[in-house]
This record gives structure tokens, sequence and C-alpha cells, in this order.
């Protein structure tokens, strides 16, 4: 197959290039740089430095690049306190982007895109663990952008014959088992990479935000997803578009929630740092308690998720801390 990544210089997108080639795919990578890598771009792979907003940049890609089967669609900005500071800044990259992205591939007859949605589509959960049918009430800029994205898709799929699929991650986090890639966000508002910034004597302490939650230890419990698991579900739901099946949406986690509080004590274990960390108020907007239910990936995508041990989880990533403190920068 041939695959257009958009945003495959950025985190999730570069592991998923990763996957892609080392399965044997035909991988062609745009990016705009402004917050993806040129370092993270595989060198099996076409590179295109350019922006989706550009109509006329990635018109010359498809042409250039004839035979693709399908997008995968990571280019956005993704930070949610940015985007409540900066909803314009959102509404711009993100929504105009993929309006910009459409009517290209529409006028291109490319009609299959997996996208990288969020779990911040459904806001304030109904119900543990979250199905893909519940109600979507973004409680951010950020997820309302991917939840209209994903409108997008719909409508536009209904006019032009166009399928999606949009898969809801929850918290991805980990790094490449090669320990050749991983997170590096400016600025970092992760907790994983934020908690390992203590043992790489960048940070004095982690902050818990709040501990009053209703949840087993009064932190909130979140459900932490390998990148590399995120990464085989896209090139899985690209063989099901293939495959000729109907759009659809699908949430991506392992099922199972961890406190912050068990999150950094793992990275004790893995680290062998003491980690000190400290009581802060609650960071607005956060729900007590965010896990998927992912029987849906599971039964029609046939996915499983190879990575769901957090221990295994934080030494992926520590091995990428570690060796790139700075993250990318030289
Ligand atoms: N968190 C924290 N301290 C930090 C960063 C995050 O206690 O310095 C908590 C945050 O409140 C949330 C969880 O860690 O409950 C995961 O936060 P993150 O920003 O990694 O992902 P989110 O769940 O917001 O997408």
């Amino acid at each position: 197959m041939k695959i257009l990544v958009l945003g495959g210089a950025g985190y999730i997108g570069s592991h998923t290039v990763y996957e892609l080639i080392d399965a044997g795919e035909n991988v062609v990578i745009v990016d705009n740089l402004e917050t993806g890598h040129i370092e993270a771009v595989h060198p099996k792979a076409a590179f295109y430095q350019g922006d989706i907003r550009d109509r006329s940049f990635i018109d010359s890609v498809f042409d250039k690049e004839a035979d693709i089967d399908a997008v995968i669609h990571f280019a956005a900005n993704s930070l949610v306190g940015e985007s409540m500071v900066n909803p314009l800044k959102y509404y711009d990259n993100n929504l105009c982007g993929t309006k910009v992205l459409l009517e290209s591939m529409v006028a291109h007859n490319i009609d299959k895109i997996v996208f990288s949605s969020t779990a911040a589509t459904y806001g304030e959960p109904e119900r543990i663990p979250i199905m893909e049918d519940d109600c979507t009430a973004p409680t951010n800029t950020y997820g309302e952008t991917k939840l209209s994205m994903e409108k997008m898709f719909k409508w536009t799929g209904k006019a032009h014959g166009l399928r999606f699929v949009s898969l809801r991650y929850f918290n991805a986090c980990g790094a490449h088992i090669s320990g050749q890639i991983g997170e590096a966000h400016k600025p970092e508002t992760h907790l994983i990479p934020l908690i390992l910034q203590v043992p790489l004597g960048q940070r004095d302490h982690i902050s818990i935000f709040g501990n009053d939650y209703p949840t087993k230890d009064g932190t909130c419990v979140r459900d932490y997803i390998h990148v590399t698991d995120l990464a085989q579900a896209h090139i899985l739901a690209v063989k099901y578009l293939m495959e000729g099946n109907e759009s659809n949406i699908f949430n991506l986690g392992n099922g199972i929630g961890f406190t912050v509080n068990e999150v950094i004590e793992t990275a004790r274990k893995v680290t062998g740092d003491p980690i000190k960390a400290e009581m802060e108020d609650r960071r607005a907007g956060d729900p007590a308690q965010l896990i998927a239910s992912s029987d849906k990936a599971r039964s029609i995508l046939g996915w499983k998720p190879q990575h769901a041990d957090l221990e295994e989880i934080i030494a992926t990533a520590w091995k990428w801390h570690s060796t790139h403190p700075n993250g990318y920068a030289k």
C-alpha cells in the first residue's frame, strides 16, 4: 500500500510511520514541522515539508505521488490549555486545514482517511468505561475541533463517497522500543514525560493536580495506552477501509485505569529514583476518570494492544528520555 501520513514527524505520527515501514508499506509524509521534528522523519519515507492549509502545496503532493491508497491524518494542534487561550488557532489549523485537505482529496479521487481523534470529544463522561456512542460534549476547544473534524468527514463522505475511520485515543504514552523516537513536546504538559524530568534533574518535583477526586486514592484515573499500540490500530484501520468497510469510530485504550499516584509509583520503580511529588490544586477541566471501552476496536478491527503493562510503558518512555534528555534538540 502507499499511504500519505499527514503529521508524520509528530509523536504518534512518527511511531505510525515506523510501524508502516516495518510492515513493508510505502509511506509519504507531509509535515509543516511546527510541532513535529525532522529527526523523527523515517529515512525510508518520502518527505514533503508544507502545510495542509496550503491548497496548491497539498495538490502538488497528490499530483507527484500518484496512487496513494489512503491518508492518515495527524496534522493538528493538540494542547488543551493552549486551545482555551487561543481557540481560533485551533479552528484555523485543525478545521480549516482539514477542509482544504478534503477539497484536495475529493479533487484527486482519494476516498479513504484514518483520523487521529481523541477522548476529549466526550468531555465529562456519563459512564465508565466510555463507549463510542456515548454523548459527545467537549469541554475544551481542542476536543471541539476534533469532534467537528469527525463531522466534516461524515458529511463529506455522504456527498462524495469518502470513507473514514476516526480513532479516539485515550492517554497516549511510551516510546518506540528502539529508543530512537519518542515524545518531545514544548512545552511538555503530559504526566509521564513530566514525571521523568525529575530523575533527569530537569524538575525538582512532580505536581499532583488534586487528591480529592472520587477515586481510590483521590487522584485522577486515566487509561494509558502505548503509542506503538496506537500506531498498529492505524494500520488495521487502513486495512479495514481497503477491504471496503463503512466509515466508523473506535476508542483506543487498554480499558484499565491508573491513578496519578500509581503512575508516579511505577516511575519510581522503573527509574530507581525517589521522584519527589507535591500536592497541588485541581487543574481546571480534568474529569476524575477516563477509561475506554475498546471492545469495538478489538472485535471489528482485530486490535490487540501488546504493551498494556504500565511498567513496560514507562520503561520505553524512560529509555527514550534518558538517552534524549532534551528531546530531539542536539
Ligand atoms: N497531571 C498531574 N500533574 C502534572 C500533569 C498531569 O497530576 O504535572 C494529571 C492530570 O491532572 C491528569 C493526568 O495527570 O489527571 C494525565 O494528564 P495528562 O495531561 O498527561 O493527560 P490528559 O488526561 O489531560 O489528556
